[in-house]
């Protein structure tokens, strides 16, 4: 019997022997930078020539590796190497198929100190942040496990006549893509794999090119598992050309997107189109991005929301679909919560990630460093600039906390995801107000309301149009098998990632009835 789901703990490293664990593990990752991880397609490496490489954003003149940049030809192989592994993965049971997913989780619990490693290494996520994240993987292994071992219990079993059995079976699609951002290349890169494969289906790995040593561990963590080959294939590659290709392929069944909204109504479109040879409409699943609001009425603990606003806004920069990057204040309380939170954001250190205790490390590269930087420069014309400033060239793609007050409702800043650690203070009339505001974006991934109100809490639940919704806490930080996560609007198609429907979206119901 396997034990009921419980999160994974999160490691303390307010204590010494942890902040040992993690610098050990950082020393092995450091021996490995600057290595080649190739495309694995049914068991078998391709190299290619031309090669991605990926870069420490913390120290931008170190490798952390390079990869294949996988061609079309590479995809191809692919594709006929999932389709093969398929014919055999299909028709194993949830519960054999499940179990690989715990083996894989079980690794990765074993290692957690070095993948958390990576994670400070090749996206700049702190201590804290990296632990999470890994935290998160486990979660979603763990979870999608327990969900498919119910799923194959499930079915519609009651029978009109005495002499008729009738079934229904949630059987796989077939072979499907994953294609991962770099913010969370470990955790939601497993769940998008993991939640395919234990349907039955066999999956394309498509990590992003900035995170592509996560990606590649977390394949072999899969392989070591001995999850067969086919079953997952790992495709490293550009993803404006080779990205496009596969999305595009005849014998993909079903893409699994997390990533900008650009990108991924780009990846709709493509989808949407049959091509010679193809035989389904694509199912596509997809999560982006976010213009995530902090409502803070008259009445509630300041402090608090102060504090709250400041890790949602800050927390691995800015760089969380779900960071607040609006704080929409009710004009009573507009002074005192933008001293507040001016005075908690202020004490932020930035540096290099693998420093003990820093609070925010770099951008990702330099061309969110270059987007950050003009957002920067439009909100000098349109807010009250209170804290940092345009960043200065380091050696790392560092930038401090950004604050602006007195930000317009219609502000580009105020209306566009920045992704990066660049917090908007928009005053509203009255609670009412801050929820217009709150909702009056293209997006609606989450949000959270600060209020001892009753009244305007029952008023949020109702009105506030998020996949996710926070009374009185802070709007990241979404728990596997507790707060399924997904999107409303242009935030994404809602499929609620680590939620009790999810693993539904990776497969077909089959209706059956026997005459007996
Ligand atoms: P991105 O630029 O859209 O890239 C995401 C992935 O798509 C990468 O693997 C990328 O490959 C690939 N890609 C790029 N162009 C493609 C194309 N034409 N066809 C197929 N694939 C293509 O996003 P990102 O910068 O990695 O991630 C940040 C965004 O993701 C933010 O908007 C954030 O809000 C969103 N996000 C949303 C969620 C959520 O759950 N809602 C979670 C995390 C992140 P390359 O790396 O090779 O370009």
């Amino acid at each position: 019997m396997i034990r009921p789901f419980k999160s994974e703990p999160l490691v303390d490293f307010s204590k010494r022997e942890n902040i040992e664990k993690m610098q050990v593990a950082l020393a092995k990752v450091d021996k490995e930078k600057g290595q080649s991880y190739p495309a694995v397609i049914g068991g078998r490496q391709y190299m290619t020539e031309e090669k991605i490489k990926s870069v420490n954003p913390s120290n931008k003149n170190e490798a952390i590796c390079y990869a294949a940049s996988s061609t079309y030809e590479i995809a191809d192989k692919a594709f006929e190497a999932a389709w093969s592994a398929f014919k055999s993965w299909k028709v194993k049971s949830y519960r054999e198929r499940a179990y690989l997913l715990l083996k894989t989780a079980a690794i990765i619990r074993r290692e957690k100190f070095y993948f958390s490693s990576l994670l400070v290494e090749e996206v700049g996520k702190t201590y804290g942040e990296a632990d999470a994240e890994t935290a998160e993987c486990i979660d979603f292994l763990e979870y999608y496990a327990r969900q498919a071992i119910n799923l194959e219990k499930k079915g519609m079993e009651v029978s009109y006549t005495e002499d008729e059995i009738n079934d229904t079976e949630y059987i796989p699609l077939g072979v499907g893509i994953a294609i991962a951002p770099w913010n969370f290349s470990l955790a939601i890169f497993a769940g998008m794999t993991a939640a395919g494969i234990v349907c039955g289906n066999t999956m394309i790995m498509k990590p992003a090119s900035t995170a592509v040593m996560v990606g590649a561990k977390l394949f072999d963590a899969f392989q070591r598992a001995g999850v067969p080959d086919g079953v997952v294939n790992f495709l490293p590659g550009k993803g404006g050309s080779l990205g496009n290709y596969i999305v595009s392929h005849p014998k993909a069944r079903f893409i699994n997107f997390t990533g900008s909204r650009e990108v991924g109504l780009h990846i709709n479109k493509l989808a949407a189109e049959v091509k010679e040879g193809q035989k389904w409409i694509k199912r596509v699943s997809m999560e982006l991005g976010g213009k995530n609001a902090i409502i803070v009425d008259k009445n509630c603990d300041y402090d608090n929301a102060a504090r709250t606003i400041v890790a949602s806004a800050f927390g691995y920069q800015g760089q969380k679909c779900s960071a607040c990057s609006r704080a929409i204040i009710v004009k009573d309380v507009y002074e005192t919560i933008t001293d507040l939170v001016l005075k908690y954001a202020s004490e932020i250190t930035v540096g290099a990630a693998r420093t003990p205790g820093i609070g925010m490390g770099p951008v990702i590269d330099l061309n969110a460093y270059n987007k950050i930087s003009s957002y920067i420069a439009i909100g000098k014309d349109e807010g009250n600039l209170i804290l940092g400033d345009m960043p200065e060239e380091s050696e790392g793609y560092f930038i401090k906390p950004v604050i602006f007050r007195d930000v317009d409702r219609n502000a580009k800043i105020a209306k566009e995801e920045i992704f990066g650690p660049v917090l908007a203070l928009i005053k509203a009339d009255s609670f009412e107000d801050a929820l217009d505001i709150a909702n009056d974006t293209d997006y609606g991934l989450t949000g959270s309301a600060f209020s001892n109100d009753r009244e305007n809490l029952e008023k949020a639940r109702k009105e506030f149009h998020v996949g996710n919704l926070y009374l009185n806490r802070k709007c990241t930080g979404a728990l596997v098998g507790i707060q399924p996560f997904g999107g409303f609007n242009l935030s994404g198609t809602d499929s609620k990632a680590g939620g009790a429907d999810y693993l539904l979206l990776f497969t077909q119901a089959k209706s059956m009835t026997e005459k007996l």
